[in-house]
């Protein structure tokens, strides 16, 4: 019978361990990719979507034309039988059954979500380019609203940004969003002398919390440079009818609620018996392999695996979602080939983060980098790591056609793309 690897997450570490693994097995052992879209979201370029520097088409990457020889199901992992080896996958024709001999398990993770009151009427996420699209849309259009209104306090509701979470998704996209407006705004004669404000909320102690300290510090100063007031140590009491309460006390008006308040593992991995950490990530030896169970593997943002340097369990980041696919293909090769599986080590790389055009911070091997110099590295870092040789080909051709610009353009009328038939049929029936 012929063998088969199923891996379970078509994001970055599902997509480079699928296509590892077909470069290194014999066509006799079948490689399969679940994943609910036919397409990967490369995440650390969502902020450029929304300020629009960065194409939305080119920071998706196709799955069947990026891993030839894969067979890709769409749909969701639901069940796990260990015992018979068999993986149930929903999708829209119905449940399928997918024997397996071993299963990665590269499932990503969810935005943490609190009981806020108003959180889901008002509030949206960013982790896919639809989100990044909708909010770049969205305060392209607030200015516009903001300009057409005479009444002071509707101009500033319109022109009030709040960041909830102060991670790489929140803060980026702030900076960049803000950068965006900055530009934009020389556009909007009537806001001339009107208060922008963009709020930034951190729950913890410090901003960027998964990169070393002198980085999160050089961020928070250059971002309060910029006129955002960035509130660590505080959270959202509520959100009801678009006015936030904050723990501090403050309330803020605003049609603008960001959250990127963390990220969960999917509940997905606890329901189905698994062995879990607090934050429900899949606790994995030092080779990534599930505690416990043999056949089973996990990595990227689901799993919890042991740093061999620090001691410490791996951050949930791109660097390590892609160095922990590479390992743990190499080991399922060598699980099949009856050889001992590797433990996953990694020289840590440092930490790029955009702020802006022509503005970041970064700390590559040691050497601390600020202001355009990082910025031109983040650019170069991100523009190579897409999984893709044509994105990557796109998005630096992109960058350099537009002269290191911006020329976004507020397109609301994508979220009702029905709209204009239904227009051109009720001016045709009142004829
Ligand atoms: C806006 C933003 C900016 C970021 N910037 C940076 C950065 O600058 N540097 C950095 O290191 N990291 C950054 N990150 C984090 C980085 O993107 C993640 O660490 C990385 O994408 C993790 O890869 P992954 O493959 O584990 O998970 P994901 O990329 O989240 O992929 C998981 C995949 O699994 C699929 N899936 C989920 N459940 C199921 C199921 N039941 N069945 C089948 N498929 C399922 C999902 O649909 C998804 O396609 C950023 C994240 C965001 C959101």
């Amino acid at each position: 019978m012929t063998r088969r690897v199923v891996v379970v997450g078509g994001g970055y570490a599902g997509i480079t361990a699928a296509g590892r693994l077909r470069r290194k097995l014999r066509a006799d052992v079948e490689v399969v990719l679940v994943n609910p879209h036919g397409y990967m979201t490369y995440q650390p370029l969502l902020p450029e979507v929304a300020a629009g520097t960065v194409a939305p088409g080119h920071v998706v990457v196709p799955l069947r034309s990026a891993l030839p020889g894969v067979s890709v199901v769409r749909g969701l992992l639901q069940g796990l039988d260990l015992r018979t080896r068999t993986a149930t996958v929903s999708s829209r024709h119905g449940d399928v059954a997918l024997r397996y001999d071993e299963l990665l398990l590269a499932v990503g993770g969810v935005t943490r979500t609190f009981p806020v009151p108003g959180l889901l009427e008002h509030a949206i996420g960013f982790r896919t380019v639809e989100e990044a699209l909708h909010l770049g849309n969205r305060i392209l259009g607030q200015l516009e609203l903001a300009a057409a209104s005479k009444d002071q306090e509707t101009r500033l509701r319109h022109l009030t940004f709040v960041f909830v979470g102060a991670g790489y998704a929140g803060v980026e996209a702030l900076a960049e969003l803000e950068d965006m407006v900055r530009r934009e705004i020389k556009h909007y004669p009537e806001l001339d002398a009107e208060p922008l404000r963009w709020v930034l909320v951190e729950a913890g102690e410090r901003i960027l919390g998964q990169l070393p300290e002198r980085l999160g510090k050089y961020v928070d100063a250059q971002l309060r440079r910029r006129g955002v007031s960035v509130r660590t140590g505080t959270t959202i009491e509520t959100m009801a009818g678009g006015r936030v309460q904050l723990s501090d006390g403050s309330t803020l008006t605003t049609d603008t609620v960001v959250w990127t308040a963390g990220v969960v593992a999917p509940p997905l991995l606890k329901r189905l018996g698994l062995p879990v950490d607090p934050a429900g990530r899949v606790r994995t030896d030092a080779t990534l392999r599930v505690h416990g169970i043999d056949n089973l593997w996990a990595l990227g943002d689901c799993a919890s695996v042991p740093d061999v340097h620090s001691g410490e369990m791996c951050a949930p980041t791109a660097q390590h979602a892609v160095r922990q696919a590479v390992r743990a293909a190499d080991n399922v090769v060598a699980a099949l080939r009856a050889r001992t599986p590797r433990p996953y080590r990694h020289k840590d790389a440092g930490a790029v983060a955009s702020l802006g055009l022509g503005k970041g911070v970064a700390e590559l091997y040691g050497v601390p980098l600020r202001g355009y110099a990082a910025w031109l590295v983040h650019r170069l870092y991100h523009g190579l790591r897409l999984p893709n040789r044509r994105r990557r080909l796109l998005v630096v051709l992109n960058w350099m056609l537009g002269s290191f610009s911006r020329d976004p353009v507020a397109m609301p009328a994508l979220e009702s793309p029905r709209q204009p038939l239904r227009e051109a049929h009720e001016q045709q029936a009142v004829q």
